[in-house]
This record gives C-alpha cells, sequence and structure tokens, in this order.
C-alpha cells in the first residue's frame, strides 16, 4: 500500500511585504486573488487525474505569503476543491498559516468550522517595537487576542512562530520573546534564524548602515538560550527548528516531509515531491494563471504548473534521505528503514562520512539503534549534512 499523501497550497498574496522578506508573495495585488484560486482549483483537478492520484491525503498545510488575507469563503472553495478531488482521511492535519493581525473570533470560527485543526502563528516577536522594525503589520496585542479567539473557538493545536538574528533584537529582548510566547500556552513553537536576503529593505538598511548585522556568536547564543528556555518549559525538541509539548503536537506535515514522504504542492512558487519526482511550479501569479488556462483547454503536462520537474537519481534521494532525517533529533534515521526503501545498508552506502562522524561524535546510534546528531551541535547541523553530499 503507498504512502499517504500530503497537500502543500501557496497563498502568495501579503497586505504588505515584511522587511527581510524574500518569500514567493506579492502585496498590492488582491485584486487578483480570484482568478487565482481559480487557476489553483483547476492545477488541483488536472494534477490529480493527470496523476491518477489514489493516495489517501493525511495532511493539509495553508502557507504563503499570508493565507489568513483569504476570506473564510475562498478559504473554503480551496477546501471543497482539495475534498471533492481527494479521499482526504477522517484525522487529517490541516494547518493554516495566519497573520495574527488577522485573526477574531469571526475568522477563527470560520477556519474551525470548515476544518483547519492546526494553526500557526506568525508571531515573529513579543516586542511592538521589533514588529515596525520588521514591517511585520501586527502587535503583540494582536498575538494574544488572536490567541484567545483561537482557543475560545476550541483550536488545541496551536504553534507560534519567532525570528531570532534580526539586528534590532538583543538576548533580553529574544527572551522576553520566548517568555511571552510561552506565556501564550501554544502546543508548537517554532524558531527561525534571520537569513538577509538580496534586494530586501533589511538588505539595504544593513548597507546603509542603520543597523549592524549580528555576529555568529549571538545566533548560537539566542539559540542556545531558547532551547534552555523551552526544555526548563518542558517543550522537546523534536527538530532543529522545532519544539513541541508532546509528541502529538508534532508538526505531521512537516515531519513526513523530513521522512522524504511525498507530497503535492499547488499554487505559485509550491514545490513537490511525489513519485520520485521533485517539481516547482511558476513564480509568477499572472504567469501561473495564464498556463493554467492553457492547460485546462489544450495542455497535457503532468504537473501542469510546474516550471521545474525533475526525476532525482537514487544517490540524491539518498543524500536526502539523510540530510532532512537526521533533522529529526528525537527520530533521526532508522538504518533498517534506509534498507528496505534504498536496498542497501547506511553503512554501505555513507561509510567514510558515517565513519567520519561518529569518530568526531557529531552523530551516535541511539539505544533503539536510530541513528542521531549530537543536540549540542544541532545549531551547526549545516556542517554535518555537507558530509552526505
Ligand atoms: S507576512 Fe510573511 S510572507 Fe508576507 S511579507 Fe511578511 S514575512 Fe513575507
Amino acid at each position: 500500500m503507498s504512502n499517504p499523501l500530503s497537500i502543500y497550497i501557496h497563498i502568495p498574496f501579503c497586505k504588505r511585504r515584511c522587511n527581510y522578506c524574500d518569500f514567493v508573495t506579492y502585496a498590492g495585488k488582491a485584486a487578483l486573488i480570484p482568478d487565482y484560486l481559480n487557476a489553483l482549483c483547476i492545477e488541483i483537478e488536472l494534477t490529480a487525474s493527470r496523476n491518477h492520484v489514489t493516495e489517501t491525503v493525511d495532511t493539509i498545510y495553508f502557507g504563503g505569503g499570508t493565507p489568513s488575507i483569504l476570506s473564510i469563503d475562498q478559504l473554503a472553495t480551496v477546501l471543497d476543491q482539495l475534498r471533492s478531488t481527494f479521499t482526504i482521511s477522517n484525522d487529517a492535519e490541516v494547518t493554516i498559516e495566519v497573520n495574527p493581525g488577522d485573526c477574531d473570533l469571526a475568522f477563527a470560527t470560520g477556519i474551525r468550522q470548515f476544518g483547519f485543526n492546526r494553526v500557526s502563528l506568525g508571531m515573529q516577536s513579543a516586542l511592538d517595537s521589533e514588529l515596525v522594525m520588521m514591517g511585520r503589520r501586527h502587535t503583540h496585542a494582536d498575538t494574544q487576542n488572536a490567541v484567545a479567539s483561537l482557543k475560545t473557538t476550541g483550536f488545541d493545536n496551536i504553534s507560534l512562530d519567532l525570528i531570532f538574528g534580526y539586528p534590532c533584537k538583543s538576548l533580553s529582548t529574544w527572551i522576553e520573546s520566548i517568555q511571552a510566547a510561552l506565556a501564550l500556552n501554544p502546543q508548537h513553537i517554532s524558531l527561525y534564524a534571520l537569513s538577509v536576503e538580496k534586494r530586501t529593505p533589511l538588505a539595504k538598511q544593513l548597507k546603509a548602515g542603520l543597523f549592524q548585522p549580528k555576529e555568529d556568536s549571538y545566533f548560537s547564543d539566542v539559540y542556545a538560550k531558547a532551547c534552555e528556555l523551552l526544555e526548563s518549559a518542558s517543550f522537546r525538541h523534536y527538530e532543529i527548528s522545532n519544539w513541541s509539548r508532546e509528541k502529538i503536537f508534532e508538526s505531521r506535515h512537516n515531519s513526513k516531509t523530513w521522512r522524504l514522504e511525498p507530497y503535492l504542492g499547488f499554487g505559485v512558487g509550491a514545490h513537490g515531491y511525489y513519485r520520485g519526482v521533485r517539481t516547482q511550479n511558476l513564480s509568477s501569479i499572472n504567469g501561473y494563471i495564464e498556463r493554467l488556462q492553457y492547460e485546462r483547454k489544450t495542455g497535457s503536462k503532468r504537473f501542469p504548473a510546474a516550471s521545474i520537474v525533475r526525476k532525482q537519481t537514487n544517490l540524491e534521494e539518498q543524500q536526502n534521505y539523510m540530510i532532512f532525517g537526521l533533522r529529526q533529533l528525537e527520530e533521526g534515521i532508522d538504518p533498517s528503514a534506509f534498507e528496505m526503501r534504498f536496498g542497501i545498508t547506511l553503512e554501505k552506502a555513507f561509510c567514510k562520512p558515517l565513519e567520519r562522524l561518529l569518530r568526531q561524535k557529531a552523530i551516535h546510534f541511539l539505544p533503539n539503534g536510530n541513528l542521531v546528531i549530537n543536540r549540542e551541535l544541532a545549531f551547526v547541523s549545516n556542517q554535518i549534512f555537507v558530509e552526505f553530499i
């Protein structure tokens, strides 16, 4: 029997662009939303029929951009399209990324009613002064109100996202943000290191000397502090950037991608991984809408919105299996699952890097036989991962 499938839906609209953002998203293009959603539904339908998808879907993730920019009716339209196209398991995890400023009681009630059961809130910081510097359009009071609304409407799986390493932040304000996040009593917390991307307002501000970039040691200090604070609040550090209160609150959607399980990505710029093929969709909204109209009438592409379609080689699959798998700090990699999937033992496939990393104590085998990286090295895990390439 084939593995259950995951689905990612990309909503590439934001009311305005945050200063650090380099994601595939557009501000000031809300007028395109109806045509975009129409194209999204066509993409879902064509992809399912052209690939003869029969797998059950067990996780759905609406990301962006800002999915919460859509009305409840618009979100329901996309969910209805998914429900009429795929078999979705009764206990599927259905996540939506939400901007705290968009989430009042009516919105929370609406998304709950239409089947979302997990919310990822883009908190980013608890200090309004930092949120302003980042160009976010919400306040910490918005985050507090959003969490209260979500809890009132019955959400019991809420994740908070925070960014560390932003130039205006300090270790003490970071501690304040973590403590404020914990005070909201979420089930899950994700912490992301800032990456300064070219052509963003932040890159220009740094170039103009308005801020000083943070040293590498600052990043490792704030990460270490976060690990300490979250651990003492009984959060489980199950993945490099992710903590959950209990195992049941781990992100099932993301955990499946770390285990190299299949997912279809729909929408502008969305990535997919299906039957050993990696795909990436067009990144222009207009190009996407036009392509789907063409594909519906006369096209025959297996992945109708993709600009990149690439069958993975066996070696690439094995390398990705190691790199994604080792991100999971508790689960790591099960050598027997590796052997079953690739028909070769882990030791044989990666003899030299394994020997070297074991000798350096960068990785070790757990009593259950799974291979994990040493937690103290989680923040510099990229240095471990390159060994497998
Ligand atoms: S809300 Fe998210 S996707 Fe939108 S501009 Fe800000 S960081 Fe980028």
